[in-house]
């Protein structure tokens, strides 16, 4: 394995090399292979804000702050690493949807701009607070489900490197 530098794309490579390590260890070990996990439902149950687990426990404590595990199923959930990808998502979906609007509006109606003002800065604000949590759970969903961070029970340093950017302690 070469690791030419650090940033995002370096460590999306090596989370997959772990992985496929994983993988390749699990299938070779004579312990019982993971239980596999639907990726669909895992989402599903992290967008309807609940542990991918089991789907009862809730996720977040708070609007958005995750529970570090699960108060139903005690699953680890601490290992989530959904970091800005919720809010780029979120901006990308309320993005397309309110331009697509605000266009035809003016094209078939043409009104005054504190008239568009007064549509759009809402909708934008609404759509954008009720999308973030589900899209950001439905993303800590793939993570359990891909056994990603951690949430494979082999943290993500590996070989004296933390993909995180981490010194690890010595
Ligand atoms: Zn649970």
């Amino acid at each position: 394995m070469t690791v030419r530098g650090k940033g995002a794309l370096t460590s999306l490579r090596l989370a997959g090399e772990i992985r496929a390590m994983a993988i390749h260890i699990s299938q070779n070990s004579t312990e019982p292979a993971a239980e596999p996990r639907q990726v669909q439902t895992s989402m599903l149950r992290g967008a309807a804000q609940a542990c991918p687990a089991c789907g009862t426990g809730k996720l977040y404590s708070s609007y958005l702050k995750v529970n570090d595990t699960c108060p139903s199923c005690a699953e680890e959930l601490h290992h989530q690493r959904a970091d800005d990808a919720p809010p780029y998502f979120t901006m990308l979906i309320v993005g397309h949807i309110v331009v697509a609007l605000v266009l035809v509006v003016e094209d078939l109606f043409a009104p005054a701009l504190w008239v568009h003002a007064a549509l759009w800065a809402p909708m934008i604000l609404g759509m954008s607070l009720w999308l973030l949590p589900r899209i950001k759970g439905a993303l800590i969903g793939l993570q359990w489900a891909w056994r990603m961070h951690g949430f494979s029970g082999v943290d993500d340093e590996v070989f004296g490197l933390d993909v995180a950017g981490k010194q690890p302690e010595v």
